[in-house]
């Protein structure tokens, strides 16, 4: 099978022919419809992840169909569109696996990161971590669900009171929230970089009440502020926009460094806390809301061997919503 990997961090993708890989017991083989890029697999490629399994096929919001099914699994049948998400194997028995915080595990796996993911023809996967996904929206739209719709959830899921938030960078996480947010009659207000009139454009017509610059003052004060963007100056930021007793929440798996500030921005109960990963019950609460709402993702798609382009499109903020490989 055709397939990107990377090999060592701040090279190109490389593409290569391997062999077709197999189902073990308990997992699936799935013939990839549509792969998302998530930002994630830029902090991979560009060296800022620790520990990376190399050389591995990146790519973590995999829409696929069932080829082949290992032994012993009876929950899925061959043809079946199945998504594949970052989390990728947990082990089940630590205390936080048996306290519903599988997403902490100290010996989880991550799709593209030490397993296989989903920048190839083909791709395994544990049948644990695997969502049914409906025939209805082409998989190209339905990938981006996979993790930046996942992350954007559990970001969202850390404020559940609130009702005016504040969303940090307005990218493929941000842009399938600002759907759930409409959906669910909460107000918000989109930060992008400066100056980056498209992007504040497009959260304006996805219904943000307001879109400016990063560094510019929203017209009301916020509950909770979602940071998207992996710029450690927006934490400082997004705390003085949130009113006391609101919430900052980190939800990249990267930032760079959180400049100094003062600890008045942080009095008067505020809070900072980061979203780390997703649980598979993230995954099945989020896509019945999928189910429940016309969330439409705004996608532009590569052929696989474009894998190098997605990325840097993505790294150089030329793209309005998401990349997906179409294998
Ligand atoms: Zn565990
Ligand atoms: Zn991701």
């Amino acid at each position: 099978m055709l397939a990107m990997i990377l090999e060592s961090p701040r090279t190109p993708l490389r593409q290569v022919d391997l062999p077709l890989p197999q189902a073990g017991p308990g997992q699936v083989l799935l013939r990839v419809e549509a792969c998302g890029v998530c930002r994630t697999d830029l902090h991979l490629v560009d060296g800022e992840l620790p520990e990376p399994r190399l050389p591995i096929v990146p790519g973590h919001e995999i829409v696929g169909r069932v080829a082949a099914l290992g032994e012993g699994v009876g929950a899925f049948t061959v043809g079946q569109r199945l998504g594949v998400p970052w989390l990728g194997w947990t082990c089940g028995c630590c205390d936080f696996c048996t306290s519903g915080r599988e997403n902490l595990c100290d010996a989880a796996r991550f799709t593209g990161y030490q397993i296989h993911g989903g920048y190839a023809e083909y791709t395994v996967a544990d049948q644990r971590y695997c969502f049914p996904l409906p025939e209805t929206v082409p998989a190209i739209e339905l990938a981006p669900l996979l993790c930046a719709g996942l992350i954007g959830y559990r970001a969202l899921a850390m404020v559940p009171d609130a009702r005016c938030i504040g969303l940090y960078g307005f990218g493929a996480a941000a842009h399938i929230l600002a759907q759930v947010l409409n959906y669910q009659q909460r107000r918000f207000h989109a930060f992008t970089r400066n100056g980056d009139s498209a992007a504040q454009d497009f959260a304006r017509r996805l219904g943000a009440a307001w879109a400016g610059d990063s560094d510019a003052s929203a017209p009301e004060p916020l509950d909770a502020a979602l940071i998207f963007a992996p710029a450690g100056e927006l934490v400082p930021a997004a705390l003085g926009q949130v009113r006391k007793g609101g919430t900052v929440v980190c939800a990249g798996i990267h930032m760079s460094d959180i400049p100094a500030f003062p600890y008045r921005e942080l009095w008067g109960e505020r809070c900072l806390r980061s979203v780390a990963n997703l649980t598979r019950e993230d995954g099945l609460r989020f896509l019945d809301i999928v189910a429940a709402t016309p969330i439409r993702t705004e996608v532009r798609g590569y052929a696989l061997d474009q894998a190098n382009s997605a990325l840097s499109d993505l790294r150089s903020g030329a793209l309005i919503g998401a990349a997906v490989l179409l294998p």
